[in-house]
């Protein structure tokens, strides 16, 4: 059998993909890939992935957990096209049956609707996003007046990131709310009863939310018999990204495979940028130790992905961080170009360079796709999504607000996950509240009567027609026995959802033709799917953007600029990386440096941007930048100056520039002709 695609790796990278495989039980003990940005891990991951097949382990008994389910899917198809070389034609349908490659709410949101009869929840159980999450709570918070008497209470933005942390990182509230909400402490006797309540209409209404996917699954994996009966189900368990797990993840991975027997895990300390989800670099420091003998342990030091230039700067700024693990890496891309730290006038100017520059690249041949901006908060592209708007570059953006998010397709899935769940009160409120005639109360009144009952949607058709509602009451009605009743097929059933909805979209929105073509859209999506279930599981988890290479549609052979936040960068390069504001305020962000903690979080943010470029990386400053939002402040200009994490002691790493650069003679050129201006102006007034 071939294994030419082994000779690509260098050393280290071949002993990870190798280790263990063909051995007995015994020899095919845990593994640790720790290594720098760029060094090969994702890739030496596909490889082994590949090579395991190659060597006979069943796909579908191979669990993948990666970032984002984009990145795995990125890595089923790394996956096929080397087996692809050894197994000729078979590969592909034993790619195809690599079908637990996902991120870890996705693989529970499966395992859940597996073992949920086991464990008491519904099987109909909907997922609620973090949106949906946060109306329940507010509907919660309602309902216990918090709202009313406690005029300064946290929003239900700020209630629900509390209850995620304290339920992610498995600290006690109090210790919570010292330690990241202190101004917010004076309320833990409410923020408890809020909780309690938010988890028990959860539970009536047989919802989870994001959280709960990972609650669950632990709370499952804490009955030894479940927990056996799960993890032999897979023979091999594989994590990208290690160093962004929580405690809660960690654990539930760790109950899977306790003997760490065909665990392999990858990450970088350096990278670790999730710790606001309680993400902890305790996890991937402590995995070797967490098996008795200890699991094996390889670093890569050599980096593939960048020119030499690039990688000093982005190792001169992560040296300065207080403590890391991982060493410095190599490579033997030289280049003469130093990568630039541009200083431009405001937002604007910062805007119009990027599309220049990024046009001008595109004339020597690169590819808009090969290059990408890249920002700390996804409002910061807002300028720039205007100039490229304006200018007609084609671009899509990661990370911000999503297809999802919009109200319409929001509206359409209500329909759905109300016909899956119809105790799911958000979904309940949603789509009533759509109908003519129907507020808060009486939608209200409508869900305590159905809830009660064991076959809702039929006692909702028993329910009399409410005032004012007239014919949309019955069609509403019908439209939910219709979908409730399984024989009408999937995707067909949206197609019902879609023409129920569409009198009501053109009552409630003006732009009523854009937003029925993302409905369009929406409704090729789920095509792929194959099911109802399955399509509202994985969209809720994670949604694809509507004009991204991943929904499958129309775009996937167009040219497109990347635009995206520094988290949803993660894992990717470009050949040309441009980074926004990259001055104190936004990197760090004023919003995290209150800390140390904090701010070398902020640090390692920007080293993950940096370390995203192969060939060209540009680092903007603009003098003048505009804030919004979270400050107390309010919306506001700042001048701004350069990061802190670049300190001047960094600088001989990048060319320093300004933008526009003018040039002295032209400077003085245009200040004489307007002297000249001027004078025959005054010359012109005495004539
Ligand atoms: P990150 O930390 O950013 O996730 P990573 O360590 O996962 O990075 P990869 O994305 O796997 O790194 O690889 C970076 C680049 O280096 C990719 O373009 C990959 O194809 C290339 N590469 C990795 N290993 C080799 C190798 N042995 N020979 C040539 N190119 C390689
Ligand atoms: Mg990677």
């Amino acid at each position: 059998m071939s294994t030419s695609y082994l000779e690509k790796l260098n050393d280290r990278q071949r002993c990870a993909v190798e280790h263990g495989v063909g051995q007995d039980e015994t020899g095919a003990g845990p593994l640790l890939i720790i290594a720098g940005a760029g060094s090969g891990k994702t890739n030496t991951l596909a490889h082994r992935v590949a090579h395991l097949i190659v060597n006979g382990a069943d796909p579908r008994r191979i669990l993948l957990m990666t970032f984002s389910r984009r990145a795995a899917a990125e890595m089923s198809r790394r996956v096929e096209r080397i087996c692809a070389q050894v197994l000729g034609a078979n590969s592909a349908a034993m790619t195809e049956a690599l079908t637990w490659a996902g991120t870890f709410h996705g693989i529970g949101a499966r395992l859940l609707r597996i073992y949920a009869e086991q464990i008491g929840l519904g099987v109909d159980f909907t997922i609620h996003d973090r949106e949906d999450s946060a109306d329940l709570m507010n509907l919660v918070r309602h309902e216990l007046g918090f709202s009313k008497t406690e005029s300064r209470f946290p929003t239900k933005g700020t209630c629900l990131a509390i209850y995620s942390r304290t339920v992610n990182s498995e600290t006690p509230l109090n210790d919570v709310l010292r330690n990241w909400y202190p101004w917010v402490a004076s309320w833990e006797e409410q923020l408890k009863q809020l909780f309690s309540g938010y988890v028990e209409a959860k539970q009536a209404q047989n919802v989870l939310d994001y959280d709960d996917l990972l609650l669950y699954w632990a709370q499952m994996v804490s009955d030894p018999s479940l927990a056996e009966d799960i993890g032999n189900r897979f023979d091999h368990v594989l994590v990208d990204e290690y160093q962004d797990t929580n405690k809660l993840q960690s654990s539930v991975l760790l109950a899977l495979k306790p003997g760490g027997r065909g665990l392999t895990v990858v990450g970088d300390d350096a990278q670790s940028i999730y710790s606001f989800r309680a993400a902890t670099v305790r996890n991937i420091l402590d995995f070797p130790a967490a098996f008795s003998p200890p699991a094996d342990v390889i670093t890569l030091d050599r980096n593939y992905r960048s020119t030499q230039t690039i990688l000093a700067a982005a190792n001169g700024v992560i040296e300065l961080a207080r403590e890391r693990f991982t060493k410095n890496l190599w490579t033997d891309r030289q280049s003469a170009d130093r990568p630039k730290l541009l200083t431009v006038k405001d937002e604007r100017d910062q805007a119009n360079y990027i599309v220049e520059q990024v046009l001008a690249n595109r004339e020597t041949g690169m590819l808009l796709k090969q290059q990408a901006v890249l920002f700390r908060t996804s409002s910061h592209s807002g300028q720039l999504e205007v100039e490229l708007t304006r200018r007609n570059i084609p671009f899509v953006k990661f990370g911000g607000l999503k297809f999802l998010d919009s109200a319409h397709v929001k509206d359409l899935l209500a329909v759905l996950r109300f016909a899956q769940n119809p105790r799911d009160r958000v979904a309940g409120f949603r789509l009533l509240q759509m109908l003519p005639g129907i507020g808060p109360q009486t939608a209200g009144k409508i869900l305590d009567a159905i809830a009660a009952d064991p076959e809702p949607l039929m006692a909702l058709g028993e329910i009399p027609a409410p005032p004012k509602s007239g014919q949309d009451w019955g069609s509403f009605v019908d439209l939910l026995q219709a979908l409730r009743k399984s024989g009408s097929g999937w995707p067909a059933e949206i197609a019902m959802a879609r023409t129920w909805y569409e009198p009501h979209l053109e009552r409630m929105h003006e732009d009523a033709e854009t937003r029925r073509a993302d409905l369009m859209q929406l409704e090729q999506i789920a095509a792929g799917y194959p099911g109802r279930e399955r399509f509202l599981t994985e969209l809720t988890l994670d949604p694809p953007d509507a004009t991204s290479d991943q929904s499958g549609v129309p775009l996937l052979d167009e040219d497109y600029l990347v635009l995206s936040t520094i988290h949803s960068a993660k894992g990717q390069e470009w050949r040309s990386v441009f980074m926004l504001n990259v001055v104190d305020g936004c990197i760090p962000s004023d919003l995290s440096t209150g800390t140390s903690h904090d701010l070398e979080e902020e640090r390692r943010l920007l080293y993950v941007g940096m370390t995203r470029a192969k060939d060209s990386l540009t680092l903007i400053v603009p003098q003048r930048f505009f804030t919004s939002g979270q400050h107390a402040q309010g919306d506001r200009h700042v001048y701004a100056s350069r990061t802190r994490f670049i300190p001047a002691t960094l600088l001989q790493f990048f060319e320093s520039g300004t933008w526009p650069t003018v040039s002295p003679a032209a400077s003085e050129r245009s200040a004489n002709q307007i002297r000249i201006d001027v004078a025959a102006r005054m010359r012109g007034m005495w004539k």
